[in-house]
């Protein structure tokens, strides 16, 4: 990127955004919900369509001059629906847990109860946490993966909703490595007369690879993160029926929102064009078998993951066998190079700044165009940081991490 003009008006920030640069380059990206965006989604969201007011939605606008960002706004509209398949689109929520809210707000009136993933068993914040305004305003009772299988017992949550009788379950996780069945949490909202509420965030890209079901056609409402497997700029999304069009966009705006991001919602109308050419299914085929090939050299050194393995582009390893807590495992990793973050495990008995678990994925490694051989490699560098007592200086692993990211260079296209 550029960042002479920056440098010219603010030396010390352009400085610490090309140390960032710098960084992300020389780093294996391994955060499940990061990626790399391509360039031209890149450029549009550091495009003139910033200074832009523009509250309302194309044709409606409550200020002048929106004639060209409604057209921006149409495509990204149009491209969505296209992609997967529904009557409305929403692109203007500023982020995944906005997307959540408007829906949700829509829905319930404070004090309702709802059914959201617990988040140890890798469900999100807004699925009604306590801390989450969703577990401030409403009554959530979570529901669990079975303690022995570490999958949605959809049996035991058909129990659970039959208890409580929520007005809204939502389904869809941050760190769940399998896949999820929305044809059948469909059938347990209507079997209490509930509205189900699919979150995407983490699995968009692999829902319109065709690679993981879609919700379409089975939750009332879908909601998405842009950024993660998707590729976009950082945001959010809604699809939805036409009926439910006129609710859900009143309340993003004037509801919880003002004016839209217009340079992020251009960034999505890229970001959307390249999901619909046929490289994207090819790059969403490559994150689901990189990910496998790293679950199964983990598996080869010993490490246990949960449920066993992975069906997306995640895996979640329960270190407890290697006597290291997640932010231990995540620091030493942070030292050589490998990015990721301590996730909670199902169950797990210690607190989320501390955890059990380890969380890798491999969107944005596979974004720089790593495939198999370099998923092998990867394990085995892993496990040799992970190893008790640390056997490897982290200097010496951080030079082969170091070499492996220069064969793979940043920016992508
Ligand atoms: C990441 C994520 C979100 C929220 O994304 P933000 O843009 O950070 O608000 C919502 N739901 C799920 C399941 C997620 O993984």
């Amino acid at each position: 990127m550029d960042l002479k003009p920056i440098a010219r008006t603010d030396p010390e920030v352009a400085g610490w955004i090309a140390r960032e640069e710098e960084r992300l380059s020389l780093t294996l990206e391994m955060i499940a919900s990061e990626n790399v965006v391509s360039e031209a989604v890149l450029a549009a969201t550091g495009s003139v369509l910033t200074n832009k007011y523009a509250e309302g939605y194309p044709g409606r606008r409550y200020y002048g001059g929106c004639r060209f960002v409604d057209e921006v706004e149409r495509l990204a509209i149009e491209r969505a629906r296209e992609l997967f398949g529904v009557e409305y689109a929403n692109v203007q929520p500023h982020s995944g847990t906005q997307a959540n809210m408007a829906v949700i707000l829509s829905l319930l009136q404070p004090g309702d109860r709802i059914m959201g993933m617990s988040l140890d068993s890798g469900g999100h914040l807004s699925h009604g946490a306590r801390a989450n305004f969703s577990g401030r305003l409403f009554e959530n009772h979570p529901y669990t993966v079975d303690r022995k299988s570490e999958r949605l017992d959809y049996d035991a949550i058909a129990r659970l909703a039959a208890e409580v009788k929520p007005k809204l379950i939502i389904c869809g996780a941050s760190a769940y490595p399998r896949i999820i069945d929305f044809a059948r949490f469909r059938e347990i909202a209507d079997g209490v007369g509930a509205c189900l509420m699919a979150d995407i965030a983490h699995i968009a890209g692999l829902v319109i690879a065709g690679l993981h079901p879609s919700p379409v056609g089975q939750a009332h409402f879908v909601t998405s993160t842009t950024h993660k497997t998707m590729r976009g700029p950082r945001g959010g999304l809604i699809l939805s029926d036409r009926k439910h069009g006129q609710m859900l966009d009143r309340m993003i705006f004037p509801g919880i929102q003002g004016g839209p991001l217009m340079h992020v919602i251009a960034a999505k109308a890229v970001s959307l064009h390249e999901a619909l050419q046929p490289a994207f299914k090819d790059y969403q085929r490559q994150i689901v078998r990189n990910c496998r090939v790293l679950a199964e050299s983990l598996l080869e050194k010993g490490f246990r993951l949960v449920t066993g393995g992975t069906d997306n582009h995640l895996v979640l390893i329960d270190l407890t066998n290697r006597r290291l807590t997640g932010r231990q495992a995540e620091d030493r990793l942070e030292a050589t190079g490998i990015s990721c973050n301590k996730n909670m495990i199902p169950f797990d008995p210690l607190d989320p700044k501390t955890t059990s678990g380890l969380r890798l994925g491999t969107p944005a490694i596979t974004s720089r165009g790593m495939k198999e051989p370099e998923m092998r490699l990867i394990a085995g560098l892993i496990d040799r940081v992970l190893r008790e007592p640390a056997a490897v200086k982290p200097e010496t692993i951080r030079r082969e991490v170091e070499d492996l990211c220069r064969k793979f260079p940043l920016p992508v296209s």
